[in-house]
């Protein structure tokens, strides 16, 4: 017996083989059919898709024998025949042959004709073949040694397939994990943010402190006994604006209004953005004549400051009494600003 030779590229040809994942697969009808068709074009009861893997060979058809599926590759017809990948080697007597006289699939599995079209990868490797094979000596026509050779390239197109689909899967499994990956960041960066704008004091549209910074400069001052009157200031009917100019112009006037307040207050207290468009002057040690002047006078900077758009503001001021809880002050400036939405806008409103 002649062992096979490997070829040169023997472990890149068994590392693009394994690539397919095909080895020690269950039988496939798909194999099973063109083999079933090869063996009745050549005429022979036998036939098998063999892979070359690097030290066995293994069958991933077998038509008309039952054997192992896996024998060693020294013993492999298809060992030889993969070594000119681009012909079909025919061995017409096993018993007439040097390389497979005394094989034991000869000698003792009683194969005597074998016909191999070798399987021929993407990138040029043989990695077994489709053989037919008979238990006594026979001879292949032209045409059938073609239509081997046409059926070998179905099962190799057939492989070729299966590692496409698989590759195929793996991106979409991988896609699936780093669209759930993407979503937990995105989770994490919204739960982050929501944090940074809690724990953030200035309100990003007009530059104004925020609610929150403004409870606590509130808390601070009923904390140190200082006296204070808070005014709510709103704007006038601005809904309106939006619907008629939009929310970006809606915008710039809440700008504007902050600008006037933060102008008018002349760094006096503290101005802050109270939420949509509605602003709060905390204004210290003042009494109540004291913070009506200077609402009066926000009042009409603000009415000034409007050029386009005739903007207005509504305030409702209340000086904080002694005891009073931030609650209860802030309670009756809103009741006041109430008072002077009701009594017609564009007016200071100072709760008693
Ligand atoms: P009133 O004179 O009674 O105060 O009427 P109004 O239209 O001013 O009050 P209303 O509460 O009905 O509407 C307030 C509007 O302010 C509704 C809301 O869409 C708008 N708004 C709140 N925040 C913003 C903001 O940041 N930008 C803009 N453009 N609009 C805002
Ligand atoms: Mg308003
Ligand atoms: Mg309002």
């Amino acid at each position: 017996m002649i062992r096979p030779e490997r070829p040169e590229n023997d472990a890149a040809r068994v590392a693009a083989l394994h690539a397919y994942r095909i080895l020690d697969t269950a039988p496939e009808t798909d194999y099973d059919d063109l083999v079933r068709i090869a063996s009745g074009i050549c005429g022979t009861p036998m036939g098998s898709v063999s892979l070359v893997d690097a030290d066995r060979q293994w069958l991933k058809s077998m038509h008309g024998f039952d054997a192992s599926p896996t024998s060693p590759r020294e013993a492999s017809f298809c060992a030889h025949a993969i070594l000119q990948p681009d012909r079909v080697m025919v061995v017409p007597d096993a018993l007439l042959d040097a390389r497979f006289h005394d094989n034991p699939h000869v000698t003792e599995g009683g194969i005597r004709f074998y016909a191999g079209a070798p399987l021929v990868g993407e990138g040029g490797h043989a990695f077994g073949s489709l053989c037919v094979l008979d238990a006594k000596p026979h001879d292949l026509s032209d045409a059938q040694a073609e239509a081997l050779q046409a059926l070998s390239r179905q099962v190799s197109r057939l492989m070729e397939l299966r590692r496409v689909s698989h590759a195929l899967n793996l991106q979409l499994l991988d896609r699936a994990w780093y669209e759930e990956h993407l979503l937990d960041y995105q989770r994490q960066l919204e739960a982050h943010n929501a944090e940074l704008s809690e724990q953030t004091r200035t309100d990003p549209l007009t530059g104004l402190a925020n609610r929150r910074a403004f409870i606590a400069a509130l808390e601070l001052a009923i904390a140190a006994q200082r006296g204070f009157a808070v005014a709510l200031v709103d704007i006038d009917h601005f809904k309106t604006v939006n619907d008629v100019h939009g929310h970006a112009i809606g915008d710039e006037v809440l700008v504007a209004v902050a600008e006037s307040l933060r102008s008018a207050s002349g760094g006096h207290g503290l101005v802050a953005r109270h939420g949509g468009e509605e602003f709060v002057w905390l204004i210290p040690e003042v009494d109540a004549d004291r913070a009506r002047l200077n609402c009066e006078y926000l009042r009409e900077s603000v009415h000034h400051a409007s050029q386009s758009l005739p903007v207005t503001v509504s305030v409702g001021v209340a000086e904080r009494r002694a005891g009073e809880s931030v609650a209860a002050v802030m309670q009756r400036a809103d009741e006041a600003l109430y008072a002077a939405k009701r009594g017609g806008r564009d007016r200071v409103v100072v709760a008693d």
